[in-house]
């Protein structure tokens, strides 16, 4: 047992759970999956807390909620293809790949890709591929996806991401400004896949999506 799990614990119980996250697998994952190892050594007493944390090169790891309620958002059941923009540490990366079949994430900063990378590696998240580069055009050559998630605020509804989900896929993506942004959950209709409804999920703060369909640097 390591000596994190009581304050994993206790994370899920006061920050999770009490803020009507209540998708039993994603509270165990949540519970399990060692937060401290995605932040710098400096950090690690905070890890377990109610805030996002810096990881370097200007990014952060998101707050445990914020992870919850995006991951939440996906309905993932396990059979899943997931696409993760935005891998930063890998935490939320490590989630996906214990609730869905696999995980494709794409990251622009290529130091962070490949710390990444040695955590997932260390936690045997094998069914994880990383890729450096800009994640707003997607990842074509392995669309469609089931289920699409944006780590980093985009300026408007990302095209070519809506284009890569699967009829009735999920896109949970935070749409605004530079400096704040709503959190939406964008699905695509079965019957008309030209169609899309929208969900609100409330208010947020991400770093921001560089590139093409994000903002220029
Ligand atoms: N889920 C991550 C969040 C990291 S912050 C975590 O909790 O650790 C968002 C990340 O998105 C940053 O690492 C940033 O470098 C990355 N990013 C920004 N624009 C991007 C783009 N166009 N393509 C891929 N990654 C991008």
């Amino acid at each position: 047992m390591d000596r994190y799990r009581k304050q994993r614990t206790r994370m899920v119980e006061t920050q999770i759970r009490a803020r009507s996250i209540s998708d039993p697998q994603l509270l165990k994952v949540m519970e399990t999956i060692p937060r401290h190892l995605f932040v710098d050594e400096g950090l690690i007493d905070q890890a377990y807390n109610d805030n996002p944390l810096p990881i370097g090169e200007k990014q952060t790891i998101s707050q445990p909620y914020i992870v919850a309620l995006m991951t939440q958002a996906l309905d993932l059941k396990g059979r899943e293809r997931v696409l993760e923009i935005g891998t930063g540490s890998g935490y939320q990366t490590a989630i996906l790949a214990k609730l869905a079949d696999r995980v494709f994430s794409i990251e622009r900063v290529a130091a962070l890709a490949t710390r990444a990378r040695n955590i997932l590696d260390k936690l045997n998240c094998y069914n994880v591929a990383i890729r450096v580069g800009d994640g707003s055009y997607g990842w074509k050559e392995e669309a469609p996806f089931d289920a699409i998630i944006t780590t980093a605020a985009a300026p408007q509804i990302p095209q070519y991401l809506v284009e890569q989900l699967v009829p009735g896929g999920k896109l949970v993506v935070p749409i605004g400004s530079r400096e704040e942004q709503t959190l939406f959950k964008l699905t695509r209709s079965v019957e008309n896949p030209a169609e899309i409804t929208k969900e609100d999920l409330g208010g947020c703060r991400f770093v921001s999506l560089i590139g093409e369909s994000g903002w220029k640097e």
